[in-house]
């Protein structure tokens, strides 16, 4: 098989601000793997946080294509990502922009879309929130008005004003809301919280507490009215065990940081086994990254995959998000084709 890769600055309709800076573009990698003249599409967005970038992606990747163009065909993409995951477990994002692609080519090669291949269907699919990020009140109350047809929100939270926040956006809409504490409150902090944000049609509360207060989470699990769900307390398939010991009662995956399709489904399995629920989110991603995401949809409670609504173009056709609802493409594997 061969390997191309692509970089891209995915444009942001909103500036996206946090502490250090503010961005106007999401830089992306795709990569392309081809055989017999037919291309999979896979992504990973870079990520200051976790110190990924283009640089150290395509790095990672140049490194693995000796090993990956040996390998001739693709009959499992689970077997492919088994082949590769040694020269890249490092490096999850560029693993994961390269599994997103095996799984596209290995659909399109079959002639059929991934879910099929997998034996699912789209009977009943959770619909998407749509992300309010952290702001002035004001300014997050405009942004929730300016989406207003999503079945659900995820608010960002971790401020002095949270509830202030939560109680002015409830003014606006009936829909349920999500909220996300990005490891922002303390055990104290969090069970008041969680009390208040129940008498708002909030369904459940994401990360409340940082990592290192983990064993916080089973007394706020007993306290709080509300579901807790892990994030960056689940990053790879070894977090899944913990965060329900913890006592967790369910964990939001990314596919960037457990490294692709293949990790996800088996933390799905490992996740049910151990009666949590189960979320995937995203980081930003173009139609490639969302496109895959919505494979895995038929097996997920909840999901974050607003990405590309987020952008003011995209760069592929694929697996489109519609008010929160997903509509699939007639093309197999993930569905994408770049644009
Ligand atoms: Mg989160």
């Amino acid at each position: 098989m061969k390997i191309k890769l692509h970089t891209f600055r995915l444009p942001l309709k909103h500036p996206f601000t946090i502490s250090r800076e503010s961005v106007t573009t999401q830089p992306t990698l795709i990569v392309e793997l081809e055989h017999e003249g037919v291309s999979g599409f896979g992504e990973a967005t870079t990520n200051s946080y976790y110190g990924h970038t283009l640089a150290s992606m395509s790095a990672s990747l140049a490194a693995a294509r000796p090993d990956l163009e040996r390998i001739d065909g693709l009959n499992d993409p689970a077997e492919f990502w088994a082949q590769m995951q040694p020269a890249l477990a490092s490096d999850p994002f560029a693993l994961c922009a390269l599994d997103l692609a095996a799984h596209d080519l290995w659909g399109k090669l079959r002639g059929e879309p991934v879910w099929r291949l997998w034996g699912l269907n789209l009977d009943t699919l959770p619909g998407s929130n749509f992300t309010i990020g952290i702001d002035t009140p004001e300014v997050m109350e405009a942004k929730l008005r300016e989406e207003p047809n999503w079945p659900c929100y995820k608010i960002k939270l971790g401020a002095d004003h949270d509830l202030e926040i939560v109680e002015r956006l409830r003014t606006v809409t009936k829909a349920p809301f999500r909220v996300d504490a990005n490891c922002g409150w303390n055990l104290e902090e969090a069970i008041a919280k969680s009390h208040a944000l129940a008498k708002l049609n909030v369904e459940f509360i994401e990360q409340p507490l940082p990592p290192e207060q983990s064993a916080d989470i089973q007394a706020l699990a007993s306290a709080s009215p509300l579901p807790l769900m892990a994030d960056e307390n689940c990053q790879v398939e070894a977090d899944v065990d913990p965060c329900a010991e913890y006592g967790f009662h369910g964990i939001n995956i990314k596919l960037v940081k457990c490294g692709g399709m293949t990790p996800a489904r088996r933390m799905i399995d490992r996740a049910r086994s151990l009666g949590l629920k189960v979320m995937i989110g995203c980081m930003t991603e173009s139609t490639v990254g969302i496109s895959a995401i919505a494979q895995l949809l038929p097996l997920l409670d909840y999901v974050d995959m607003d990405g590309a609504a987020l952008l003011a173009s995209d760069i592929a056709e694929g697996v489109k998000v519609v008010d929160g609802r997903a509509v699939y493409p007639s093309e197999n594997g993930n569905g994408v084709r770049l644009l």
